[in-house]
Order: structure tokens, then sequence, then C-alpha cells
């Protein structure tokens, strides 16, 4: 027998119908001849409702608190599931993350999971049942209900299959695989077979939020294969693994984007030791993720010095850099918070040249501006104006062939 990981996302459980499809497909998988351990997100838009009722009560509720609050829309779903299963004369159980126990550390609404008991899954899973665990949630040492951040389903499916070291992680979601793009922006995306671990996880760090980012880090780490495929129609998804010496690479394997991103530069900086610390230090004491950073050449004994975030952290760093500037002498702080980030990922990218120039023409011939340029081994990053995204990401998924 297989033992195989599947979690089911928002919409795929976001009305009792849809459940009642879930309990079906699970059904069939398990005739087939497969162990089942099932992990549910909350029924679609469930945790942005549950946010707002927080919000009207509270504009900054305690993590803990919410994190009881936001942890409800998955065991609804998981008791909902069950119940289907039952009627079908189908033996399931269900678990909060509590109640399997999933160790996480104590940062509320984002956790990161540390430990998994198995002991009770597998001993269901030896009684023939199939086991239901909640996504997103586990608990800190205290016995604290903690969640791991937006998304954080997959991270929990994918970290259940690494520590029962089931043959293959599933997630089943509204699209049948990972694309060459969001399939919602660009209608020729073309989904893809296969991906490597490195090349999904710069797509999700990137902006793609097909899986969230934890989820392929985990599935790296401990070598789970990953597989993204649709609750509603049959298919083989795609595999994301590590990547093998025979795979066909292609060079550009995808486009991401992200539409949440602001700026700001230090314009007049003086230039001496220690000035990017002056600025970003007390950026990182906030909490606040730094994007892009880039820094020009000094010519004037001064410089400028330009570093993105995302932009729900905008009002906060500008508060935090204005100060520094004042303190450093700088001439002036600027922002434009309409910014976008456009990437191109391929591990093929290693070994073949020119691409970053393919890229930059592209986008001139389409009169789009770059505003901030970073790449790495197997990515290269633009920043456009937040009004060009959509026409750089048609353009790119064109001038590169990604359709064929
Ligand atoms: P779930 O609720 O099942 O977790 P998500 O909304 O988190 O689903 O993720 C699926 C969505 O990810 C798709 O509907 C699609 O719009 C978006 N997406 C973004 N980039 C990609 C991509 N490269 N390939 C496939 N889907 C993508
Ligand atoms: N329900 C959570 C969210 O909406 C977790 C998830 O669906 O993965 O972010
Ligand atoms: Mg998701």
């Amino acid at each position: 027998m297989a033992l195989i990981v599947q979690k089911f996302g928002g919409t795929s459980v976001g009305t009792v119908d849809r459940i009642q499809e879930v309990a079906k497909k699970i059904i069939k998988h398990q005739q087939q001849g497969n162990d089942l351990v099932i992990v549910l997100s909350a029924m679609s838009g469930e945790t942005n409702r549950l946010l707002g009722l927080a919000n009207q009560l509270n504009d900054q509720p305690k993590g803990r608190e919410l994190d009881v609050l936001l942890s409800t829309g998955e065991q609804v779903t998981i008791a909902l599931l069950c119940m289907a299963l039952e009627q079908q004369n189908v033996e399931a159980i269900s678990y909060t993350g509590n109640q399997v126990r999933i160790l996480t550390d104590n940062t509320h609404n984002k956790a990161r999971i540390i430990e998994i008991d198995d002991k009770k899954i597998r001993a269901d899973l030896a009684q023939g049942r199939i086991v239901i665990v909640a996504g997103f949630q586990g608990c800190d040492e205290q016995g604290n209900i903690t969640t791991l951040g937006r998304g954080g389903s997959d991270t929990t499916a994918v970290a259940l299959a690494a520590a029962l070291k089931a043959k293959e992680c599933q997630i089943y979601t509204d699209v049948d695989g990972v694309y060459t793009t969001d399939p919602r922006v660009v209608s020729e995306a073309r989904r893809l077979d296969r991906l490597t671990y490195e090349e999904m996880l710069e797509m999700a760090s990137l902006g793609a939020k097909v899986l969230q980012i934890r989820s392929v880090e985990f599935a790296s780490k401990y070598n789970v294969p990953l597989r993204v495929l649709s609750s509603f129609k049959d298919g083989g998804g795609t595999l994301i693994s590590a990547e093998e010496p025979q795979m066909e690479q292609a060079v550009i394997s995808g486009i991401a984007f992200n539409r949440d991103e602001a700026k700001l530069t230090v314009l007049g900086v003086p230039d001496h030791p220690g000035v990017a610390t002056q600025i970003l230090g007390p950026i990182a004491r906030e909490n606040i993720e730094v994007d892009m950073i880039i820094q020009n050449t000094a010519y004037d004994a001064t410089t400028d010095f330009t570093f993105s975030v995302h932009r729900n952290d905008f009002q906060a760093a500008l508060t935090i850099v204005q100060k520094t500037a004042d303190k450093l002498g700088a001439k002036e702080v600027i922002t434009d918070n309409k910014i976008a980030k456009v990437s191109l990922v391929g591990v093929g990218m290693r070994s073949h040249a020119g691409i970053a120039n393919t890229m930059f023409e592209t986008l001139a011939d389409e009169n789009i501006n770059i505003s901030m340029i970073s790449t790495s081994e197997i990515k290269i990053s633009v920043v456009v104006d937040e009004k060009d995204l959509d026409l750089a990401v048609r353009s790119l998924h064109t001038a590169f062939k990604l359709e064929q």
C-alpha cells in the first residue's frame, strides 16, 4: 500500500457540494489501494472573513487570539469531510493541528513547524481509516494554537508527507498544475509537466502563489515529490522534484510576478563604510523584509541607495528611512509605491547567455521602463510601473515562446 498525502485548497472545499465531490475522489483513491492522509484548507473566503471580523473589533489584535480565531476555518472543513465520508460508510477521523500535535515555534501568524508526532496518524492508518488533518495550524510548546501564514495548508501537507515518508504529496487546487505564468493573466500560459524544487522555489518566492514558499522549501529539504493537480478535472498535473540528469531543460520555465511592491530611494547619502547597515538595520529591526537593494557607485562622495519592500510595509519603512536620512544628512527620500516585479525563472539560464538582453529588448519594444534589475543564477527580475505589469508579462511570455 502506498501512503499519499493529499491537500485540498479553499475553492476545492468551498461549498457542501464540493466537499461531497472531494469525498468521492478520496474514496476512489482509497479503492485504488492507497493509505490516505488528507489536509484541508478552510472554505474559500473564510480566512478573510474571519480576519474582517477581527478587524471590526480591534485594528491590531494579538497574534495569539488571531490564531485561535483563524484556525477555526480549517476545523469546520475537516469535520464536514469526515461526516461526508461516514455517510458513505468510509471510516475517517479528523484532527486539528493541536490534536495531531504539529509542534511549531511561537511566532503567531507565521509559525514554523518544528516536529510532528505521527503516532496517532499511523495507528489510525493501520486501522484502515482515512486521516483528515486541519491545514495551516499547529501549537507551540505551551499548547497555544499557532497558524503558519497565508497559504499555510500547503506546508502542513508537505510536512506531514515528510514526517510520514509518504510516496507523494499531492496539492489539489483550482488549476490543473503549475503554468508558465499565472493562467489568469496570460490565457496562452502552458502547463508544465515537471519542475525542479529550485525553480518552483524561485517561482513561489517571486510571486506565483500556487504554492506557499515554505512548502517548497520543506519538499526540497526532505526530498518529498510534490504534485500540483486539479480538484475538478483528471490529469497528471505538475510534478516538482529534484533535478535529474536526463530532465529536459527549457531555458526559461516560467514568469512570476508580484504586484505588491514599493520602493524607497535615499538620494545623496554620504559614501562611507557602514551606510548600508545604518539604512537597513532599523528596517530589519522592525521585521520588515527588504526585497531588492541597489546602491550606485559614488561620484561626488555621495551615492543613491534604493530598496524595495512589500507594499503593506511601505508607510512603516518610509517613517524609519526618513529618520535615518535626516541623521545621515542625505539629500532627500523619494518613493514609489505603485511598482511591480516581473521575473524570468529557469535552471537552464545557467548555461545560456543573452536571456537578460532579450528581456530588456522585449520590454523596450513595448516602451516599458525598467526601474530596478536584479539577477541570480536562475532568475532575472525587473521592477516596472504597476500599470505596465500585465503587458510586460504577456510580451515576455510571447518573446520567450513559452506557449509552445
Ligand atoms: P488554493 O486555494 O487551492 O490553495 P491558491 O489560490 O492558493 O489555491 O493557488 C492557486 C492559484 O494560483 C491559481 O488559481 C492561479 O491563479 C494562481 N497562480 C499564480 N501563478 C501560477 C502559476 N504559475 N501556475 C498556476 N497557478 C498560478
Ligand atoms: N486558510 C488559509 C488561508 O486562506 C490557509 C490555506 O488555505 O492554505 O491562507
Ligand atoms: Mg493556496
